[in-house]
């Protein structure tokens, strides 16, 4: 049996959703969702998804316009009208506000399962939107005109043009043979979500350890925050071992205490975190978008809002092609959106490290710059307002569906 598309995206998370929507709402283009994993569609209300994300404003605006955020907001979300990062080693500290700011928020904390349900209730509304789920491929090859795609069941799906959106382990990017930069950023990522005995006041808050950040991302619920705490990977490993009182105790601590004691904890999960960067985003009838093109560290909580400016974009130009009757697939289209996003992200990894390497020294003289800088950008209005327009998204060259001015 097979079947023939225009588009295949491989891969249903947040990225490749947010992609299919954005090309059906603008074309007829038939498109395939292709997903190896059974998403659970029922929000549990007794307790928080551990993948959480940090949403811009820009992203905001993306899924405003694929008519998602409403059924985000009647689910869950929590905003955030203020930032406080600081410094455990030094006096450093920086703090931003919405108001000061002349926004109302700065941005929000939305578990990744409810973005990712929010997209795909609106397949529905598309029927030129085919999802195939669960679906195993077994291989990929690229023919004169298309490429071929054959499942575990022996189907086989035609394309004219193939977008990996299958995550940070891209089986698509392996298939294509896609060379990338991938380092390891020394550090694993521990996710949970817990209770603190003061309430989080809409902050999203960061401490700079000599281990690695810990993060709070405050929830809708004033004493609940999502943890992400980055710490070197054999520190992490004893942090895992620790039984829930002791962890508690050590996160209270290691967070000098700025919202109380951590009264409860949920089960907790790691990632190991690695920077990877593909060395070309597109190839002949293929494009990469999202984690399988790019990830990075989640110190600045990036990887969603990246991947989403990488699917408006890839949109745009796909639909752009479509409009004037060229080929959507060829490589002179899809080379317009690397070049559009590969600078932004290449900012975005570099800001990162810098970052990190930043604030995981313990020289004398980098804690002493450390302090003065972060002192100098919480003094100057006119250097905090640039850090945080880049990080309420509003930067650069931004795709039509961010509607943003
Ligand atoms: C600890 C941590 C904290 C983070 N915090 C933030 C944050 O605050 N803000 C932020 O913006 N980002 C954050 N990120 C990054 C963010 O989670 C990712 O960038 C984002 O989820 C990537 O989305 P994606 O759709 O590209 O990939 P994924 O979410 O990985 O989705 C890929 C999909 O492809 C499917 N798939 C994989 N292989 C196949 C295959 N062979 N066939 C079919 N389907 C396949 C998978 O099942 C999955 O559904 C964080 C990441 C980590 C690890």
């Amino acid at each position: 049996m097979s079947a023939e598309y225009d588009i295949i995206i491989v891969g249903s998370g947040i990225v490749g959703a947010a992609t299919a929507l954005a090309l059906a709402r603008e074309t007829s283009l038939k498109i395939a969702v292709i997903e190896a994993k059974l998403p659970r569609y029922n929000l549990d209300t007794t307790q928080y998804d551990h993948r959480v994300s940090a949403i811009s404003l820009a992203s905001k605006a993306i899924l405003q316009n694929l008519n998602c955020w409403e059924s985000i907001k009647a689910k869950r979300l929590s905003a955030y009208t203020q930032m406080h990062v600081w410094d455990a080693k030094g006096s450093g500290e920086i703090h931003f506000d919405s108001q000061s700011l002349g926004e109302s928020v700065l941005g929000y904390i939305v578990e990744d399962s409810v973005i990712r349900n929010s997209l795909h209730e609106q397949f529905e509304f598309y029927p030129t939107i085919n999802f195939l789920c669960p679906v195993a491929l077994v291989s990929m090859e690229e023919k004169t005109n298309h490429i071929e795609l054959m499942t575990q069941d022996q189907k086989i799906l035609t394309t004219k043009l193939l977008i990996g959106a299958d995550g940070a382990e891209s089986w698509v990017r392996a298939n294509a043979k896609i060379d990338l930069k991938n380092e390891d950023y020394a550090h694993t990522a521990i996710v949970a979500s817990v209770t603190t005995t003061l309430p989080h006041q809409s902050t999203a808050w960061q401490r700079f350890l000599p281990t690695g950040p810990l993060a709070f991302l405050p929830f809708h619920d004033p004493y609940h925050c999502s943890i992400v705490w980055s710490a070197e990977h054999a520190y992490a490993k004893d942090l895992l071992a620790l039984d829930d009182v002791s962890f508690c105790k050590r996160v209270g601590d290691e967070f000098a205490h700025k919202l109380g004691e951590i009264a409860g904890i949920s089960l907790r999960h790691s990632f190991p975190l690695r920077m990877r960067h593909v060395k070309q985003y597109v190839h002949s009838r293929l494009a990469l978008i999202g984690d399988a093109a790019h990830t990075v560290h989640p110190l600045a909580g990036q990887g969603v809002n990246l991947g989403l400016l990488d699917a408006a974009a890839l949109a745009e130009v796909i639909v752009d092609a479509v409009k004037k009757n060229r080929d959507f697939s060829s490589l002179m289209t899809l080379r317009r959106y690397e070049r559009w996003r590969k600078g932004d992200v290449v900012a975005m990894l570099t800001l990162v490290s810098g970052l990190k390497r930043l604030f995981g020294s313990e020289h004398e003289s980098v804690k002493k710059a450390r302090t003065l800088g972060l002192a100098f950008v919480n003094d100057f209005p006119v250097v905090k307002n640039l850090l945080v327009s880049y990080a309420l998204g509003k930067r650069g060259d931004l795709p039509q569906l961010v509607g943003l001015k």
